[in-house]
């Protein structure tokens, strides 16, 4: 049977459980077991798909088409294994599948409450879709004491007491804040936080302190014997240069041995840390860099683009060089300030996007990457932008648009539906026609002699996918006259996949999400390729 690890957090938000529970994952997958991590998120919408960057930073796509939260992209970057749509759970979906069971009468009758029928639910999802694996670790989002998570963690001591303790176990992650001051750790906030959760049942068998400064012997005793745990099972886990180093830094505390103590069980290899090593030396190190350009609208947003910035960093370190993300806000970007604003860039790139704002200066953008042989990767919308561009300055369709941004000029980018069988659009289409969005991996056949099919070094490939509008295919050969290849198709020909220019040292767009398979011991080659261009460019 596989054993639960669960992981809860204290004091504040933003402690890094993630990072955590991700860099844990690593370190037992090295010694030989087979691990799983999901995600537990005590919000109410049933997935974080319609939310705002602003709210919840970026959308990750799993293989399967989920739109989960963002910690499954930590998860995936470190452990190197596949999120799937049963590893992200949110109280919204827990809420809806009980209430359609209410609807048709599944509960005989019975009044529906909390405790059981949401915790049961719960339950039902921390088991479902595991078989052969020795681990699953569970992170509950959100903070002990928060009215939202409570239903959670009810749930999982329960589920603690139904397989038993020897079979779980749970983490703790709390602040240890250091007064400067008075030149001190304190340790009470924790001790707080532990209380609120043995109040409701939880005891941690492990406590991971995040501290800015080491957490000294003294203080590690106390923390140990206020709140009940094994001094040995006090880890402390100081701020790191690099999320890279997160592993090392937990293998040096000892958090996988601990662990493996707790149940008894034999480690099975030996941790290989050194990709990390190398890593953190490369990143850490490094004093050859370039500056690539991410124009999007949510730039400033720290965690907005989140597995694109990594994705980049990874290009970096497949080059030995550091990328400098220079980041600028589509909205502010004038037309006539490109030149100035792209400068010393060696390397363009439009991520995924939504709607009209912002998209003007996007083309433009473009416009000075195609002309001036700057590196540029469109993503996504990027892409859709970049077929704009050309179709209004190559193909001399000046209306040249989006079926997004509303009726009128000349929509090469559309809705399949929206097109007639010559591929002609249907003046005055009514949106809720449209197609929902094309989620997760999709095939796309690499063209014969392409830089894409060199890149890959492949025929074939699968991408996630996260998006509504499509290029018109209709328009291929038109582009093709002039230089820009529909270098990649949908098996059955009928969407393009990828598009490249012929004369240009680097210039490609992709409809799908790249970003979402990059990772940091296996670098993504799209990336590693558009950094090697961006180099050569400098
Ligand atoms: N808005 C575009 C679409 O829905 C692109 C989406 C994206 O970039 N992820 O097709």
């Amino acid at each position: 049977m596989a054993r639960y690890i669960f992981v809860t957090g204290g004091v504040v938000s933003s402690l890094g459980k993630g990072l955590s529970s991700a860099s844990l994952a690593y370190l037992l997958q090295s010694r030989g077991f087979k691990v799983r991590i999901r995600k537990l998120d005590p919000y109410l919408n049933v997935d974080p798909g319609t939310m705002s960057p602003f709210q919840h930073g970026e959308v990750f796509v799993t293989d399967d088409g989920a739109e989960t939260d963002l910690d499954l992209g930590h998860y995936e970057r470190f452990s190197g294994i596949s999120a799937k749509k049963s590893d992200n759970i949110t109280t919204g979906r827990i809420y809806n599948d009980v209430l359609k069971k209410e609807r048709k009468g599944k509960y005989l009758g019975k009044t529906v409450q909390v405790i059981p029928h949401i915790t049961d639910r719960i339950k039902e999802f921390i088991k479902d879709d595991v078989s052969k694996e020795d681990f699953v670790i569970c992170e509950i989002g959100g903070t002990i004491g928060d009215i939202e998570s409570l239903p959670f963690v009810e749930a999982i001591r329960q589920f603690s007491n139904d397989v038993g303790k020897k079979n779980t176990m749970f983490i703790h992650l709390t602040l240890v804040p250091y007064m400067k001051a008075s030149d001190e750790i304190k340790t009470k906030p924790t001790q707080h936080s532990v209380k609120e959760l043995r109040s409701i049942g939880i005891q941690p068998d492990i406590i991971i302190c995040r501290s800015e400064r080491p957490i000294p012997y003294e203080q590690r005793k106390k923390i140990s014997l206020f709140c009940n745990v094994d001094i040995k099972n006090v880890i402390e886990t100081v701020d790191v240069k690099t999320i890279y180093e997160a592993p090392i830094s937990f293998y040096k505390e000892k958090l996988d041995r601990q662990v493996l103590d707790y149940f008894k069980i034999k480690s099975r290899n030996n941790v290989n840390l050194n990709p990390w090593k190398k890593i953190t030396k490369n990143v850490l190190n490094n004093k050859k860099f370039v500056d690539i350009a991410i124009i999007g609208k949510y730039v400033n947003l720290k965690d907005a683009y989140k597995s694109l910035d990594e994705a980049l960093t990874h290009g970096g370190i497949a080059n030995n060089i550091k990328v400098n993300l220079v980041r600028i806000e589509s909205d502010k970007l004038k037309v006539l300030d490109i030149k100035k604003k792209l400068k010393n860039i060696s390397g363009i790139l439009i991520p995924g996007g939504f709607g009209k704002r912002g998209t003007e200066g996007k083309i433009a953008a473009i416009n000075y990457a195609r002309k001036n042989k700057i590196p540029f990767l469109g993503i996504c919308f990027g892409m859709q932008m970049a077929i704009i561009e050309f179709a209004r300055n190559q193909l001399n369709i000046k209306k040249a648009t989006s079926s997004e941004f509303g009726p009128g000029g000349n929509a090469i980018i559309g809705l399949i539906n929206e097109w007639n069988k010559d591929g002609v659009m249907i003046k005055g289409t009514n949106k809720e026609l449209g197609g929902t969005m094309r989620l997760g991996l999709y095939e796309a056949r690499l063209k014969d002699n392409s830089l894409i099919k060199k890149i890959y070094n492949s025929k074939s490939i699968k991408e996630r996918h996260r998006h509504r509008y499509e290029v018109n295919i209709n328009y291929k050969d038109k582009f093709e006259k002039k230089g820009m290849i529909f270098s990649a198709l949908s098996p059955d020909k009928k969407l393009p996949e990828i598009i490249e220019l012929k004369n240009h040292p680097w210039f490609i767009g992709v409809q799908f999400h790249p970003e979402f398979k990059s990772r940091p011991l296996a670098p993504h080659p799209l990336f590693s390729s558009f950094i090697k261009a961006a180099k050569n460019h400098k």
